[in-house]
C-alpha cells in the first residue's frame, strides 16, 4: 500500500529503483527487539540480505549484532560501527585474507564449517599471537521443507561439519592451542515457514549437546541461525514476521545449561517487508497465449525469481481500475534482458496495463539490491528512502 504522494515521487523518480519504508523497517526491529528480549536472546543481523549503509545504521541502532558471510561484510560491519564482539563470521570458503583482517579485529566468533578451516585458522592466529573464538557449524541433517537452493542443513549440502565427523574435530581441537571453542552454530535454510522445520532443529541440537556433554565439553554459546520465512503474498497484511510464535518456540523446545546464551542470525525477516523494486511498462507485446508487459527493471535488479523462481507480488500502481467488465487481464511480466529466465511472474492478474504504468514488485527488500548485477552492462538501480522523500 502506497500513499498518492509516494505514488506521484515514484512517476517523477528514473526507474528502477529500490524504495525503502524506513518506517516498516523500524516498526519490524521493535517487535523482533521486543520479542526476543524476552527470553534473553541475542539477535545479529546477516549483512548479505541488504547491506545499505542506511539499512545498517537503523539496524545497529536496535542493537543488534552482525552475522557475516565474507571478509567484504566483516569490514562493512565494522565501518559501520558494529561492535567486533557482536560480529560472527560464518561461511564454507573463508581465505586467508578474510581470516586475517577478522583476526585483526578480534571479531566475537568465527563459525567454523570444516576441520581443515578449524587448521587454518589456527595457524594464521598462531602467526599473529592471537586466540580465535570459534564455534562449530554443525550440519544438523534437518530439512528447512523451503526451495533446495536455499535448503543448507542437510548432509547432501555443502555447508558444516557432519555429525559423524565430531570425533575427528573435537580431537584436533585439543591440538589447536589458539582456538578457543565458544559454541556451536546452526542454519538450515532460508524463506523457512513452516515452523516445525525449527521444532526439529531445536530437537537435534538438544542430542548434539548431549554428545558434547558426555563428552564433558562446555559450550556457552548455541547459535540457531536465521531463516525465519516472510510472506511474499500478503505483503500488506502480514509485513511483520510472527517474531513471538519464532522465539517461544525456541525457548520452548531448547534445553539449555546454565548461563548458555542463545544467539539467532536474522536477515530476510528483518528487511525483505520493507524493501519495494519500483519499476516502468516499456511496452506491452501479444504473444501466442499470453500478454507480455515488458519491464524497465530485469534479473539484473532483481535475481530471486530468476535464481530459484522465486515469488513477488507484482501491482500496477498507475492503474489500479479493473476493466469495464471488471475483469483483470493476465500478462507475462518480463525485464529486458537477453534471457528466457528474466520473468518476474507468468500469467499475471494486473487492470489493463500501458506503457509507461508504474509496476511494484514487493517484498524485495532482502536479497535483491544485494544480489543485483551490471550484466548486458546495466547501470545499477538506486535506492530512495521513505524518509528523504
Ligand atoms: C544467509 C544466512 C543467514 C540469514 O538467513 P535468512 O534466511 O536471511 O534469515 C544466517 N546465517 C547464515 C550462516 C547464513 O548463511
Amino acid at each position: 500500500m502506497f500513499s498518492s504522494i509516494i505514488i506521484s515521487k515514484f512517476k517523477t523518480t528514473p526507474t528502477p529503483f529500490y524504495y525503502y519504508d524506513v518506517e516498516v523497517l523500524k516498526q519490524t526491529l521493535s517487535k523482533l527487539k521486543a520479542e526476543s528480549d524476552k527470553y534473553g536472546f541475542i539477535v545479529h543481523y546477516a549483512l548479505k540480505a541488504n547491506a545499505n549503509n542506511k539499512i545498517l545504521n537503523i539496524i545497529k541502532s536496535f542493537a543488534i549484532g552482525a552475522d557475516c558471510v565474507s571478509g567484504n561484510e566483516v569490514k562493512k560491519a565494522v565501518e559501520c560501527k558494529f561492535k567486533p564482539e557482536h560480529i560472527v563470521f560464518a561461511g564454507v570458503g573463508k581465505n586467508d585474507a578474510e581470516i586475517n583482517y577478522a583476526l585483526d579485529h578480534s571479531i566475537f566468533c568465527f563459525n567454523c564449517e570444516s576441520l581443515q578451516e578449524l587448521e587454518v585458522i589456527n595457524t594464521l592466529a598462531v602467526t599473529k599471537n592471537k586466540i580465535a573464538h570459534i564455534a562449530l557449524r554443525i550440519n544438523p541433517n534437518v530439512n528447512a521443507n523451503t526451495h533446495k537452493y536455499i535448503t543448507t542443513g542437510l548432509e547432501e549440502n555443502k555447508f558444516g561439519i557432519n555429525l559423524w565427523e565430531l570425533d575427528a574435530v573435537v580431537d584436533a581441537l585439543n591440538g589447536f592451542k589458539n582456538l578457543k571453542l565458544i559454541g556451536l552454530h546452526f542454519h538450515i535454510g532460508s524463506q523457512i515457514t513452516d515452523l516445525n522445520s525449527f521444532k526439529s532443529l531445536c530437537l537435534r541440537v538438544n542430542e548434539i549437546q548431549t554428545w558434547f556433554i558426555n563428552h564433558k565439553i562446555n559450550i556457552e554459546n548455541i547459535n540457531v541461525g536465521g531463516g525465519l520465512g516472510v510472506d511474499y503474498y500478503e505483503p500488506d497484511t502480514n509485513r511483520i514476521p510472527d517474531f513471538a510464535t519464532y522465539f517461544k518456540l525456541f525457548h520452548d523446545f531448547l534445553e539449555l545449561r546454565p548461563n548458555q546464551k542463545v544467539h539467532f542470525e536474522l536477515g530476510r525477516a528483518i528487511t525483505a517487508q520493507c524493501g519495494t523494486l519500483i519499476s516502468k511498462v516499456l511496452y506491452i507485446k501479444k504473444g501466442v497465449n499470453t500478454n507480455f508487459a515488458i519491464l524497465d527493471a530485469g534479473m539484473t535488479e532483481l535475481m530471486r525469481p530468476a535464481l530459484y523462481q522465486a515469488y513477488h507480488k507484482i501491482e500496477n500502481l498507475s492503474n489500479q481500475q479493473l476493466t469495464t467488465n471488471n475483469q483483470q487481464l493476465k500478462y507475462d511480466v518480463v525485464g529486458p534482458i537477453c534471457e528466457s529466465s528474466d520473468c518476474f511472474g507468468k500469467a499475471v492478474n494486473l487492470p489493463e496495463t500501458f506503457r509507461g504504468d508504474i509496476i511494484a514488485l514487493r517484498t524485495a527488500g532482502a536479497y535483491g539490491e544485494v544480489m543485483s548485477s551490471a550484466y548486458n552492462l546495466r547501470d545499477r538501480a538506486k535506492a530512495i528512502y521513505s524518509d528523504e522523500i
